[in-house]
């Protein structure tokens, strides 16, 4: 299995602290089937987390992971804030695309989305690259007018969902939100966003199993292929998106 979304590399951003804590992380990935990582630092006003240091700390991290005999394989990606000059930034050598394929990552606030957010990423697929949308399922706008959000992926973009917030460790509310987005063919990939391997931790099998129960197997092999394609810059595989409809408030009787 590939995770496109984990933050292993160890002491640049809020995710794996030393070397140890990057190959514990390693190791309990291995244990839930996953042999490939995207490491995706975060990008934002207080982590400065550019493209050469990502790749020189992956290429240390692999390293130590073959020094450790733990079979799993780092790759190079970024999980930047959204910003105005991040298209800039991607010709300077600074935003760091999923495996250099033209799959970029992109974090929206955790509390709405910016009024310049859909002709960013317009401006992102003019230039060739592929936008995902990170997580939308924890972004307190989109829960609220999801028609924003079939309106990005209408428009190009793609989405992934996170394993845990399926299992329900964001609460009951961004679980629904994300079962919504699979059936509605909002999000094309599943990954952990794993910051640890205590409170923010993998919950791929969990997931996994989650969705072959509630959805069948047809969509773990989606899940899984759609990595698949990512880290060979391939298409992935998107089925025509519906919109969420949103389930009335109250009652009455
Ligand atoms: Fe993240």
């Amino acid at each position: 299995m590939i995770d496109i979304h984990c933050h292993i590399l160890p002491g640049i951003d809020d995710g794996a602290k030393t070397m140890e804590d990057s190959l514990l992380m390693a190791k309990k990935a291995f244990k839930e089937g996953i042999h490939t990582i995207i490491a995706t630092p975060h990008f934002n006003s207080k982590y400065d987390n550019r493209k050469p240091l990502i790749l020189e700390k992956v290429e240390e991290l692999n390293q130590a992971l073959r020094q450790a005999n733990i079979d799993v394989t780092i790759l190079p990606g970024q999980e930047p804030r959204i910003y105005g000059e991040i298209l800039e930034d991607y010709e300077n050598n600074i935003i760091q695309t999923l495996n250099g394929t033209p799959y970029v990552f992109i974090e929206l606030p955790s509390n709405h989305v910016p009024r310049y957010t859909e002709q960013l990423l317009f401006d992102l697929q003019v230039k060739g690259l592929v936008p995902i949308i990170v997580h939308p399922e924890r972004n307190m706008e989109l829960i609220e007018r999801p028609e924003k959000l079939y309106r990005l992926v209408e428009k190009g973009a793609l989405t992934q969902v996170t394993a845990s917030s399926l299992c329900g460790y964001f609460g009951k509310k961004i679980k629904n939100f994300s079962i919504q987005l699979i059936e509605a063919n909002l999000t094309h990939f599943l990954a952990s966003d794993a910051h640890n391997i205590v409170n923010r931790t993998f919950k791929m099998e969990e997931a996994l199993d989650f969705i072959e129960s509630e959805f069948g197997i047809d969509y773990i092999y989606l899940f899984q292929e759609n990595a698949e394609y990512l880290i060979d810059g391939k298409n992935i595989i998107r089925e025509v998106p519906t919109p969420i409809k949103k389930k009335k408030k109250f009652l009455f009787f």
